[in-house]
């Protein structure tokens, strides 16, 4: 089985933003928006593949490298803004 760490990153990333940060108090929580922000931030995130469990086999070293060269929290930061500002539902 192969599993895109980038998504887990992307999570807790995303609850870290919304749960610190009071500029983003007024952002739709919702399932349908969380969704799209993530997706809209991993379409912008270089994936990064592993086999089986989540985090036991990912090499250390592969994994500094690989968050050096993406930002994550950048990206996000910039999904949850477009998709406030695009969102697909009324408030
Ligand atoms: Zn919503």
């Amino acid at each position: 089985m192969i599993k895109n760490y980038a998504e887990v990153l992307v999570e807790r990333t995303l609850e870290n933003l919304l749960r610190n940060n009071p500029e983003y108090a007024n952002i739709c929580k919702c399932d349908n928006c969380l969704d799209d922000i993530k997706a809209k931030a991993l379409n912008n995130i270089k994936p990064y593949y592993v086999t089986g469990k989540i985090g036991e086999v990912y090499s250390e070293y592969n994994m500094l490298e690989y968050q050096n060269s993406t930002n994550i929290v950048m990206e996000v930061a910039k999904a949850i803004v477009h998709i406030d500002a695009n969102r697909k539902h009324n408030p």
